[in-house]
């Protein structure tokens, strides 16, 4: 899911992209193509992997351009 042009979710980790951050290493389109696409808008689908290969994909990115926190987990009502 895609709220603003730079944040996108799923349902565990929220995920910035910092453009002006980006060195353009490409290491997130060559590390994970199937969620960092370089020819398709939105350009990052979250639905695509496991959540822990993408946090370990963006804990790779050089330049800090991508950055994840997870969501808040509710307690279910009891
Ligand atoms: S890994 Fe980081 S710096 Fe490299 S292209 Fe992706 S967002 Fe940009």
């Amino acid at each position: 899911m895609e709220n603003n042009k730079n944040t996108f979710e799923n349902s565990e980790i929220t995920v910035t992209f910092a453009p002006k951050k980006c060195i353009n290493a490409d290491k997130c389109a060559k590390g994970l193509s199937e969620v960092f696409r370089t020819t398709v808008l939105p350009w990052i689908d979250l639905e695509a992997a496991s959540t822990q290969k993408i946090i370990t994909q963006i804990n790779k990115c050089p330049s800090g351009a991508l950055e994840f926190c997870h969501k808040q987990i509710e307690a279910p009502v009891t």
